[in-house]
């Protein structure tokens, strides 16, 4: 069986599915929980930024999920 490790939080996700339970983000590759608390953190930050500027984006993503990185959750 197959598993991967969430670089975010540690877990193990058994028989990862691309894009399904689990996600790469830059190098990394995080499980289905973080992207959406990822998600979830950048929302609020996205929704005020106009006009929309996908490098801002992709930024703003990697920011993040290096803090969530580095915090280890
Ligand atoms: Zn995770």
């Amino acid at each position: 069986m197959q598993t991967i490790t969430c670089d975010a939080c540690k877990k193990k996700v058994d028989n990862p599915f691309t894009d399904r339970t689990f996600f790469h983000v830059g190098q990394h590759n995080i499980c289905e929980t973080c992207k959406v608390n990822l998600d979830e953190q950048i929302r609020s930050t996205v929704r005020t930024k106009d006009p929309f500027d996908y490098q801002w984006y992709s930024k703003l993503i990697m920011d993040n999920l290096a803090k969530s990185v580095s915090k280890g959750k």
